[in-house]
């Protein structure tokens, strides 16, 4: 939820972000955590079964039943803990999101900073991403790509 000060200079070494997982923080750290699968990560609903997890530092992102599942292409750069808005960097165009319909129904999420209409969704603890993306101009629409974060099997 909190608006990220450091906008796209974020920088946090993966190996250092895992080693302070690996010492017990306040993280889910035993729940078992599943890739996207298409015939397990939502029902018949569209909605979300499972709780969305952020799989580089196992904060929840957000809960069951809060977002639906939406074919819609969107480009995404590679996943990192430091990019570049604007540039042209690598990346994938992302089929499959979870639509959430107000941001509060997130758990966290944080946002980069924004370029023009566009920011993107990062994790709001360790500010990995891009995870997703939201156009200020639709403000109702979130999307979460839903192969850039895991799942809980609780
Ligand atoms: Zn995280």
């Amino acid at each position: 939820m909190a608006e990220s000060t450091e906008g796209e200079e974020v920088a946090v070494p993966i190996s250092r972000v895992t080693a302070e997982l690996l010492t017990g923080q306040s993280k889910s750290n035993a729940v078992q955590l599943i890739d996207f699968d298409l015939a397990k990560c939502y029902g018949d609903d569209k909605k979300n079964s499972l709780m969305l997890i952020c799989g580089n530092c196992k904060c929840k992102v957000m809960k069951p039943g809060t977002g639906t599942l939406t074919d819609k292409e969107f480009f995404l750069p590679d996943m990192t803990t430091k990019y570049a808005i604007g540039t042209e960097p690598a990346g994938e165009t992302i089929k499959d999101h979870w639509l959430v319909v107000d941001m509060f129904h997130f758990e966290n999420v944080g946002f980069s900073r924004s370029v023009e209409d566009l920011k993107y969704l990062i994790c709001a603890d360790c500010e990995v991403g891009p995870i997703g993306w939201h156009k200020t101009g639709n403000p109702n629409e979130f999307y979460i790509a839903c192969t850039r974060v895991k799942y809980a099997l609780e």
